[in-house]
């Protein structure tokens, strides 16, 4: 039993609740020198982590099915929801 977070109704019990990401934003991952270690021969070796691009959530909802799947075609009719919110 919880309180869907979009459409505020309370939804019963043994009904499953969704999470809906609601917000991403682009995130730039710096490099990092010899933190990747692995065993090669008996001899510990480090390599570089590149770094690189991604995208980390910022907020997510719990909703109900309806307005989960009601979400999910919005947002891929209109393209992703965190173009907007950025
Ligand atoms: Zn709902």
């Amino acid at each position: 039993m919880f309180i869907c977070q979009h459409c505020k109704s309370q939804v019963s019990a043994r009904e499953p609740s969704f999470l809906f990401t609601a917000k991403t934003r682009d995130k730039i991952y710096p490099s990092r020198a010899s933190v990747n270690k692995y065993r090669q021969e008996h001899k510990i070796k480090n390599t570089d982590d590149p770094g690189g691009v991604g995208v980390e959530t910022v907020e997510e909802k719990q909703v109900c099915k309806l307005c989960y799947h009601a979400l999910k075609q919005l947002e891929s009719s209109n393209g992703p929801l965190s173009a907007k919110n950025n």
